[in-house]
């Protein structure tokens, strides 16, 4: 049984039978038909979908926000703007598509030689909840507009948003199996990854998930895509804008109540400005509003799941017994709901859990360094390498620095965000592969030379 919650109050709100093995061997067989259609079809009407995508999306904007809020908790104004970058995402790729997937001509000793890129067939999408919709519109704009099919087997707490989805692709006028959701247990995710109507995976979600179904796709030889997880450095050096930095810190940390893999979680920051940034950092974070994520001027919604605030609180405990000092929150409030308020925990040390282990909710870990380089080194002490954020006044410096971040994104003087323009993704173990941009709607597709004697 999949259950819906809604972690505001904890009450339930939906439940669903599982798909059966003749439901999921039924939408495996009809999706492989229907793509053998779909990439015969020439781009210019593949990305009419995309089309319809973006406005089946926007005409039930106010559904799905909704729907999403419920589901997972986050604040409603948040969660219409992922409905809206969803929607632009898909007029994004429908322009842009046929520019990025035109064939290229190469010179060599053939009379003719060129690279063109075909579909690689089925590929199954193992989503998370905390952008229901945007981690799966993100990778299926540019995969189906290549001419693959999808199947999405979307996190267990956000069934509505998984069946919504679906909806979305009829009303954009999707061939009929051409893209499918399953409501199955993580579990049955190992048969699907072997199936061979299933050329490729990708995930965004844990590291730990990632290891395992990468080890499955390895064993089948099928190509993946990883989004994991990060601890994404926000730099702040002397020379900053500290009032802007400390102002752009709050949104880039609890965005999203916390929950999104490049919120900037550990904020390094230079000795000489650490006491006012910290300062100005707490009195922004003093103004968030916390509660009803329907609320329009709601900031911190509640969590998405208990446990996931409970880890998050023990990650707390354990950072403040080995000497991080608490500026602002800390604990779980009481009652009803899965709330956690905005924290601060300053004089964050490299062996501080804060520091070493990703804090997935409204924790922020400040670091104080004695100089650039040190914030460099340990910007890079991580096992994760996704986005970065750094700031200074002095631009040349920054572009040098940025080449020595591990990271698959630096952003200066601004904050980490995905845009369909730019590509994204990480290093390390934020896995690899890359959504977004024309990189990243080449990941599935075979890019295949054709040569001409
Ligand atoms: P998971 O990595 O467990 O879940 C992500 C997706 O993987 C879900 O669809 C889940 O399905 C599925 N899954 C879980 N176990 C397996 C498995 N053995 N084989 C195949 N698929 C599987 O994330 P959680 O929801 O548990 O969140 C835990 C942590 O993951 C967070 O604290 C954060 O660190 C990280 N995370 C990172 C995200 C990112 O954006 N990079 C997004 C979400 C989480 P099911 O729901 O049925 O378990």
């Amino acid at each position: 049984m999949i259950i819906s919650i809604d972690p505001s109050t904890g009450t339930e709100l939906a439940r669903f039978q599982a798909h059966s093995s003749e439901q999921v061997n039924a939408a495996l067989d009809g999706a492989v038909s229907a793509q053998r259609e779909w990439r015969r079809r020439p781009i210019e009407q593949r990305v009419e979908l995309l089309t319809g995508m973006a406005r089946a999306l926007r005409d039930g904007k106010r559904k799905y926000a909704a729907l999403i809020t419920a589901e997972m908790g986050k604040p409603i104004v948040e969660a219409e703007a992922e409905i809206e970058k969803c929607a632009w995402t898909c007029d994004f790729y429908a322009e842009s598509a046929p520019r990025f997937l035109a064939d290229e001509r190469i010179e060599s000793n053939a009379t003719e030689s060129a690279v063109v890129f075909d579909p690689l067939g089925v590929v199954l999408a193992i989503m998370p909840w905390n952008y229901p919709f945007w981690q799966f519109f993100r990778f299926a704009a540019p995969a189906l507009a290549a001419g693959n099919g999808a199947i999405l087997k979307h996190a267990n707490n956000v069934p509505q948003c998984a069946l919504a989805i679906e909806q979305v692709m009829r009303e954009a006028g999707c061939p009929e199996g051409l893209m499918r959701t399953l409501l199955i247990e993580a579990s049955e995710v190992a048969g699907l990854i072997a199936d061979d109507r299933i050329v490729a995976v990708t995930l965004t979600g844990s590291t730990q998930v990632g290891s395992i179904v990468a080890s499955q796709a390895g064993k089948a030889l099928k190509k993946q895509v990883l989004e994991l997880g990060g601890s994404d450095p926000f730099i702040v050096l002397a020379d900053a804008d500290i009032e802007a930095a400390a102002t752009t810190a709050v949104k880039a940390r609890y965005i999203n109540v916390g929950q999104s893999c490049v919120n900037a979680k550990r904020f390094i920051v230079e000795d000489a400005v650490a006491d006012r940034f910290a300062e100005a950092f707490k009195a922004n974070v003093a103004k968030l509003k916390m509660g009803d994520p329907m609320e329009r001027d709601t900031n911190i919604g509640p969590m998405a799941r208990a446990n996931l605030r409970d880890d998050l609180h023990g990650q707390v405990e354990r950072s403040v017994a080995a000497g991080a000092v608490v500026l602002a929150g800390g604990a779980p409030v009481d009652g009803p709901g899965f709330y956690y308020p905005a924290t601060i925990l300053d004089h964050v040390r490299p062996d501080h859990v804060a520091f070493c282990e990703e804090t997935f909710g409204p924790v922020a870990a400040i670091i104080r360094v004695r100089d650039a380089d040190e914030a460099v080194d340990l910007a890079n002490q991580t096992e994760f390498g996704l986005g970065a954020a750094l700031w200074t006044t002095n631009l040349d410096r920054a572009r040098e620095l940025a080449r020595r971040i591990d990271a698959g994104a630096v952003f200066i003087n601004g904050m980490v965000a995905s845009d369909a323009r730019l590509p994204f993704g990480g290093i390390k173990k934020s896995g690899y592969g890359r959504e977004l941009g024309s990189y990243g709607i080449k990941e599935f597709t075979n890019i295949k030379t054709v040569w001409i004697g």
